[in-house]
């Protein structure tokens, strides 16, 4: 049997959600926070976590499961809005195998514009001016 790996307490987001590593932030409550990819794909690009200790989707209890896709669904409509997207890409990797680069829970929202390509995965930051920018007019939208 191949068991998740367990969940460790030193991944990059783990340390973002102790507050030891700062970021863009667009939406927090008791449960879960929202905050710009470093490396978006495209401009807009955000992460939605909860804030329990699930490593991914294949350890994340089911009271997580069920209460980030609704939150997800609010935020997409807010990123679109904001980022003046005609889509959206959503993505969740799972294990190295699957995609995965930190290991906490999260969900990708990647506005998109038609005939544009999505940059590569986890490669290349974006300036910290962008990412403000971004994450003032996405904060704007989720009002
Ligand atoms: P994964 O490959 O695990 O699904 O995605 C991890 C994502 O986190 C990547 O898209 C990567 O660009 C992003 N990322 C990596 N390090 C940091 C960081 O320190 N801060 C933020 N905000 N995003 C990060």
């Amino acid at each position: 049997m191949n068991a998740t790996p367990a969940y460790d307490p030193d991944n990059i987001f783990a340390k973002i959600l102790r507050g030891e590593i700062p970021c863009h932030k667009v939406y927090e409550d008791d449960d879960f926070i929202a905050f710009m990819d470093v490396m978006p794909q495209t401009p807009g690009h955000t992460l939605v976590l909860p804030k329990a200790p699930c490593r991914n989707l294949l350890d994340a209890p089911p009271q997580v499961l069920s209460r980030i896709l609704p939150l997800v669904q609010r935020l997409a409509q807010a990123v679109k809005t904001a980022m003046g997207a005609e889509g959206i890409t959503i993505s969740q990797f799972n294990e190295h195998a699957g995609g995965q680069t930190v290991f906490h829970l999260h969900i990708h929202i990647i506005p998109r514009h038609e005939d544009q390509p999505m940059k590569h995965h986890a490669r290349g930051f974006a300036p910290k001016e962008e990412l403000e920018a971004n994450a003032a007019k996405i904060r704007a939208a989720i009002g």
